[in-house]
C-alpha cells in the first residue's frame, strides 16, 4: 500500500450491515447541486435574493472544497441560515456498507442508495481507488448495474435498476475523500491529493445517464470545488454514438471507447450495443469527436480475450481502422470472474499484440489488473444483491436496443 495512504487511513474499517437495517434519507442532500439550484433551496429557506449569490459561495466551499459533513461545520454561514438548512437539508453523501483494502493498495468500496420507487428499498454500487505513484485515479459507477450486457462484463449481468442521480456520482468522489482523508486544509489550494484522477467506469453506461453525468462532472471539475481538472477525467462508453459528439460539447471530459473487437460480427457479440451502432459509425463520432487533438487523445480500450479477438491479424485491422483519428489504445487484460465463459489472453500474445500496434505509432499500454483479490478490477463491479436470470438478461438487451 502506498505510505501516503496509509498515513490518511484515519478511520476504523467498515463491516458490511445487513440490508435489512436500511433507513432511507429522512431530509435530501444538497450534495450534486449547482450553484443555481443551491440558490433556490435558500430561497425556499427564506435567504433574501441579495443574500443568496454570497451565501452559495459559502455553502459551495464547505461542501465541495471543505468537506463539510454537516451545516455546524460552516461557521462563516449565520447561524439562522444554519438552522434553516438544517431543518430541511443535510449535506449527506451514499452511505458507505462497506470498505474492502486489496494488498496492492486498491479500495473498494460499497454505497447504498434509495431505490427509486420503493423508498424503504436498497440498491448498492461500487467505487474503487487505485493508487499509483503518480497519480490517484477514482473509478466512478453511473448506473446502479448496466442495460447493456457486454458479453464479458460482470456488471452486465445485472439488472438495471436505475440511473444514478448527479448528487450520486459527486457522493462517490466525496465518500473517497471522506475515506482517505483527502478533503483541503484551512485554506490550502489544491495540490498533493490522493484522488488526481476520475475514470467512469465503474458500473453502468454514463452516456445512457447524460444529464446526471454532465451535472455531476461539472462540480467535479469546478476550480472553486472539488477541482479536479476535465482533462484528468475520463468518460469510457461502449458506443453510445448520438451521445459522444453531445459529451464533447456538453461534458467536455477526455474520451474512453470500449471498442474490443475490429469486425462488426464479433463486436456485435461482444458489445451487443455494436447491432445499433457498428463500428463505422462510431468512428466517425470519434473522427469528429470535438476537442480530440494530438495532445487530448481518444483512448480505445481493447480487452484480451483468448482466442477471440487477439490474433495479430485483429491488431494490424485495429491500426487499420483508427488511421487519422488521434488516439491511444489501452489494452486490458481480461479480468475473470466467476461463471464467465472467457479467458485472458496469453501473456506472450498480450505483448505480441501490443508491440505490432506500438510499432504502427500508437501508445499501448497494458493497463495492470488492480484489486483482483477483491474483485475490484475492471468489469468486475456487480452488486450481489441484484442477481438476474438468462430470460431477464435478454429481453433486457432487446429494451436496449430499442429506445
Ligand atoms: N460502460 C462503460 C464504462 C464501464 S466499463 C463502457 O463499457 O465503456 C469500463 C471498461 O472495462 C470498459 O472498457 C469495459 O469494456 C471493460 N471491461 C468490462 N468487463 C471487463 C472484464 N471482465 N475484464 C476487463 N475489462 C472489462
Ligand atoms: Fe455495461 Fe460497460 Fe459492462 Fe458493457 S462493459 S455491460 S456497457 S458496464
Amino acid at each position: 500500500m502506498s505510505s501516503t495512504a496509509e498515513l490518511r487511513q484515519s478511520s476504523a474499517p467498515l463491516e458490511k450491515t445487513p440490508l435489512e437495517t436500511y433507513v432511507p434519507p429522512a431530509r435530501p442532500s444538497l450534495i450534486g447541486l449547482s450553484r443555481e439550484e443551491l440558490a433556490l433551496k435558500l430561497g425556499e429557506i427564506g435567504v433574501p435574493p441579495r443574500q443568496q449569490k454570497m451565501r452559495v459561495q459559502q455553502l459551495w466551499h464547505w461542501i465541495y472544497f471543505r468537506g463539510a459533513k454537516s451545516f455546524d461545520e460552516m461557521t462563516s454561514v449565520s447561524k439562522e441560515t444554519r438552522a434553516g438548512l438544517a431543518e430541511r437539508f443535510t449535506v449527506d453523501r451514499p452511505e458507505v456498507v462497506a470498505e474492502q483494502i486489496s494488498n496492492d493498495g486498491t479500495r473498494k468500496w460499497l454505497l447504498r442508495l434509495p431505490s427509486g420507487d420503493d423508498l424503504q428499498k436498497a440498491h448498492e454500487v461500487e467505487c474503487v481507488y487505485i493508487p499509483e505513484t503518480d497519480r490517484g485515479t477514482l473509478c466512478v459507477s453511473s448506473q446502479v448495474g448496466c442495460t447493456l450486457n457486454c458479453a464479458f462484463c460482470h456488471t452486465g449481468t445485472q439488472r438495471l435498476v436505475r440511473n444514478l442521480t448527479a448528487g450520486e456520482i459527486v457522493g462517490q468522489v466525496m465518500v473517497a475523500r471522506d475515506r482517505l482523508n483527502d478533503w483541503a486544509d484551512r485554506d490550502t489550494p489544491h495540490g498533493n491529493r490522493l484522488v488526481t484522477n476520475i475514470v467512469m467506469m465503474g458500473m453502468g453506461e454514463p452516456l445512457y445517464n447524460f444529464d446526471a453525468v454532465r451535472d455531476a462532472l461539472a462540480i467535479v471539475a469546478d476550480n472553486e470545488g472539488i477541482g479536479i481538472s476535465r482533462r484528468r477525467i475520463t468518460l469510457s462508453t461502449s458506443g453510445v454514438v448520438p451521445n459522444i459528439i453531445r459529451a464533447g460539447e456538453e461534458i467536455g471530459v477526455m474520451l474512453a471507447i470500449s471498442l474490443h473487437a475490429v469486425r462488426d460480427e464479433l463486436r456485435n457479440e461482444l458489445v451487443p450495443l455494436n447491432r445499433k451502432y457498428p463500428i463505422a459509425e462510431l468512428l466517425k463520432a470519434c473522427r469528429d469527436y470535438p476537442g480530440a487533438s494530438n495532445a487530448r487523445r481518444i483512448t480505445f480500450e481493447y480487452v484480451m480475450l483468448k482466442g477471440v479477438n487477439d490474433s495479430l491479424d485483429d491488431a494490424k485491422l485495429l491500426v487499420k481502422l483508427l488511421k487519422g483519428i488521434p488516439a491511444k489504445i489501452n489494452l486490458i487484460p481480461f479480468n475473470p470472474w466467476p461463471g464467465t465463459a472467457y479467458e485472458c489472453s496469453d501473456w506472450e500474445q498480450i505483448e505480441k499484440f501490443s508491440e505490432y500496434v506500438f510499432n504502427a505509432g500508437y501508445s499501448s499500454p497494458v493497463r495492470t489488473p488492480r484489486g483482483r483479490d477483491i474483485l475490484a478490477a475492471c468489469g468486475q463491479l456487480k452488486s450481489e444483491t441484484e442477481k438476474l436470470s438468462a430470460r431477464e438478461r435478454q429481453a433486457l438487451r432487446a429494451m436496449a436496443m430499442t429506445d
